[in-house]
């Protein structure tokens, strides 16, 4: 059996929090991530019959029963994953009840999964229905992000338009958009169902005054999306901090990037007005 923390898996985990935390993101036990993985990878790794504890999850998965996901730890701090991953990661499997968790590693001061496991969960199921190649859901609290959230419409045609106009790239990256909700109280399964629905339809999905989810295939497709709204969203503050703006990429313009990179499928025209 191989050593699990040279999995690479394991260290997908250690460097995305470490960045994370690094760009301000994520301050505290803020942000959390799930990375599904394949159960022939994990089995070099660890023994899948041998179940060290089981964790009631609070609602049902039935769609993921017999998946493993790698999660980062309820009331863990991301800064603290490199240093120790065992304490402030879990492996955990669905079991056959769809409503319990099987840890097979990590927790191993007797912790258990983000309270955000819901809308994890739920947002997997989602996504698997789109993309049968999504392994990854992201959470984090992005600065700039955030603080536009105080300044501009929780609209989702308005702030994706809003973004698109910020930087070329960003039509690139995210021609779908962004979901977003309005504030809701945090660790609920009502809020797991409300991101949920919207990742039915969107990659991205903001939580209005709290931050904004992610996902993708794997860890760099997930990061980059968070990571390219916050730059755009960096932009718009600094740019609207001036006072004044005298230049923006126009909806004829955005309509360019979209035909020079073929984005026509992908594209939420309904957020141009063209
Ligand atoms: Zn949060």
């Amino acid at each position: 059996m191989k050593d699990i923390l040279t999995a690479p898996f394991v260290e997908d985990m250690k460097r995305a929090t470490a960045n994370m935390y690094r760009q301000t993101w994520d301050e505290r036990n803020g942000g959390n991530i799930s990375f599904m993985l394949e159960e022939e990878k994990v089995a070099e790794y660890l023994d899948l019959n041998n179940v060290i504890r089981t964790i009631p999850t609070g609602f049902d998965a039935t769609g993921l029963i017999g998946k493993i996901f790698i999660v980062t730890g309820t009331g863990k701090y991301f800064k603290n994953v490199e240093v120790d991953p065992e304490t402030n990661l879990g492996i955990i499997r669905i079991a056959e009840d769809g409503t319990t968790a099987e840890l097979l590693w990590g927790w191993k001061d007797g912790g258990k999964f983000t309270s955000e496991l819901p809308a994890h969960l739920m947002s997997h199921m989602a996504r698997l229905k789109v993309n049968p190649e999504n392994r990854v859901i992201m959470h984090s609290h992005p600065t700039y992000t955030l603080a536009m959230n105080h300044i501009h419409e929780l609209d989702e045609k308005k702030l994706t338009h809003t973004l698109w106009e910020m930087c070329t790239e960003c039509m690139v990256v995210f021609p779908d958009g962004i979901g977003v909700l309005p504030w809701m109280v945090c660790g609920t399964n009502e809020i797991g169902i409300a991101t949920a629905k919207k990742m039915e339809e969107f990659r991205l999905v903001v939580w209005g005054l709290h931050g904004i989810y992610g996902c993708g295939k794997d860890m760099d497709e997930a990061f980059g999306l968070i990571e390219t709204v916050e730059k755009a969203a960096m932009l718009y503050m600094l740019a609207t901090a001036s006072g004044k703006r005298i230049n923006t990429i126009s909806d004829s313009q955005l309509w360019e990037i979209v035909e020079a990179f073929h984005l026509e499928d992908s594209v939420r025209r309904d957020f141009l007005d063209l």
